[in-house]
């Protein structure tokens, strides 16, 4: 069992929801795990410490996790206009792919981490919600010799339309969380769906919790990536699954300089005149170049102690969802 030592900002809501996530972590308490921060291979032992990269620019490690906090402070208003116009829609396909992925079953326990606005999350409970009316109607249509009235009693005495089923959502950013819930209540969704003020190197939560972890397009603005790793080993069950959601690097030369065009020409100046922030999307441009390939994070999540890790590329190669087990 991991040693916790405080409380955790944590909020909650739905009926029958008793999932109390008792033990957190002090602010600023830090594993003694070794660590390799991202990008720094090539500098020196002793700069490897104390050094990162935000984007292109070379940073302390300090520094790195305030700036990565400003960035989607600043952007969280408009972070869903953003992410449609950046992406011309194709993100919502993506979110849907990890979700056919995941496949989840009624009785899933998910942690969504860097959940931020809620994308994840909410497919998620869409998706079980879906899962549970099927396997209900394939139940009563195996039971034929029900009345209507019995039909009709059985559906509202089913007290949890998922089954079981719940997400906890986790981001680091007060801004992002803020944005989700009130997505939350505009989409209806209440019941199974907690929102936790956290981070990725340090979750607030007891070992061998969740069935499936995910983070999309989260991990590469955590300062040690290899610390979410192992954290995200650390919160899930023995047979729980890791999947992440994240850029990859093109191989296609053509499409890797149509697709630097792109994000270098025209994403900042989208960002600056629908959110009037040049600086945070030229960040997010950057930080997906700074992000390793997906071979080498292939072998991060192996190290943290995954097992049957495997990644899928989408979109040529854009985009990949890595994958593996917790054995
Ligand atoms: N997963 C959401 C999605 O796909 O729309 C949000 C992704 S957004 C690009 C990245 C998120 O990572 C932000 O909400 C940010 O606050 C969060 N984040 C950055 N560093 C984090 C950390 N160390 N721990 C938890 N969340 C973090």
């Amino acid at each position: 069992m991991a040693a916790h030592r405080s409380c955790a900002l944590w909020s909650y809501c739905g009926p029958r929801w008793s999932w109390v996530m008792r033990c957190c972590r002090l602010p600023g308490f830090r594993s003694s795990r070794p660590r390799g921060p991202l990008g720094a291979r090539h500098l020196s032992q002793e700069k490897r410490e104390t050094e990162t990269h935000f984007g292109f620019e070379t940073v302390s490690e300090e520094e790195k996790g305030g700036k990565v906090y400003h960035v989607f402070e600043s952007v969280a208003k408009k972070y869903d206009v953003m992410n449609d116009m950046m992406s011309l829609g194709i993100h919502r396909i993506w979110k849907d792919l990890l979700l056919s992925k995941m496949h989840p079953f009624p009785g899933t326990q998910l942690l969504d981490v860097a959940g931020g606005t809620g994308d994840i999350a909410f497919r998620f409970l869409n998706y079980v919600q879906a899962q549970h009316k099927g396997k209900q109607k394939r139940q009563l249509r195996a039971q034929q010799n029900l009345s209507w009235e019995e039909i009709a009693k059985k559906y509202q005495s089913e007290d949890d339309p998922l089954g079981g089923s719940r997400v906890v959502v986790c981001d680091i950013n007060k801004e992002m969380l803020k944005i989700g819930k009130q997505k939350a209540r505009a989409q209806g969704h209440k019941a199974g769906l907690a929102w936790v003020l956290g981070d990725a190197e340090e979750l607030p939560f007891d070992d061998d919790k969740f069935d499936v972890y995910t983070i999309a397009f989260g991990i590469r603005n955590v300062t040690h990536i290899d610390q979410a790793l192992q954290e995200a080993h650390r919160v899930l069950k023995p047979g729980g699954r890791f999947l992440c959601l994240e850029f990859s690097q093109v191989n296609n030369p053509l499409i890797s300089r149509l697709y630097d065009l792109y994000s270098f020409q025209v994403i900042p100046v989208l960002g600056e005149v629908i959110a009037g922030d040049w600086k945070s999307y030229q960040y997010l441009v950057e930080s997906i170049r700074q992000f390793p390939s997906q071979e080498e994070f292939k072998e991060m999540i192996e190290d943290a102690g995954f097992e049957k890790v495997t990644y899928e590329s989408l979109t040529s190669g854009i985009v990949a969802i890595h994958s593996g087990f917790k054995l």
